[in-house]
């Protein structure tokens, strides 16, 4: 039972209780009172400080304890949303600024898609430019980072006569 009640700390306050919630007057963590709830949820507060009444807004210490951390199902999709960001961003990636440092040296060839590509290789792209092997995505698949964009790409394709 302790256990439970420390893990669910929010679900055992009750109107009249204090609470530590962040105060957007104070611009900090103050104790507030809770004034109103819904269901097992604090919904209104009263800041003791400052007197302004707000919605409960978590301290940071029940926030971090109520939020799990993410899945790995969810650590992927927020990585990839936090990729699609960035890739529409007018900056350049930083994947690619640091993959040019890297591989300044190497000689950029034109993209082909019927060669093969391996990590780390440098290509030319007629539209996005020059462009960063990042990773091999199986047999006929690149993942490249161009300067500001994450593309897949498409590598040993089958050469068609008419080419
Ligand atoms: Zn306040």
């Amino acid at each position: 039972m302790a256990d439970k009640l420390r893990r669910h700390p929010w679900k055992v306050t009750s109107v009249g209780d204090e609470v530590d919630s962040i105060c957007s007057r104070c611009k900090e963590e103050t104790i507030h009172r809770v004034v109103a709830m819904v269901g097992e949820n604090i919904h209104l507060v009263i800041c003791t400080r400052c007197n302004s009444q707000h919605r409960y807004r978590p301290s940071l210490a029940t926030m971090r304890e109520k939020t799990p951390l993410p899945s790995k199902r969810q650590a992927r999709i927020i990585k990839k949303l936090e990729k699609t960001k960035t890739s529409q961003s007018h900056t350049p990636l930083r994947d690619w600024l640091n993959l040019r440092e890297t591989l300044a040296g190497e000689n950029p060839s034109k993209y082909n898609p019927t060669e093969n590509y391996r990590e780390k290789q440098v290509l030319a792209h007629p539209s996005f430019g020059l462009g960063f092997v990042r990773r091999v995505v199986g047999a006929s698949k690149i993942e490249v980072v161009f300067e500001h964009e994450v593309k897949i790409l498409v590598m040993n394709r089958a050469k068609s006569g008419q080419e």
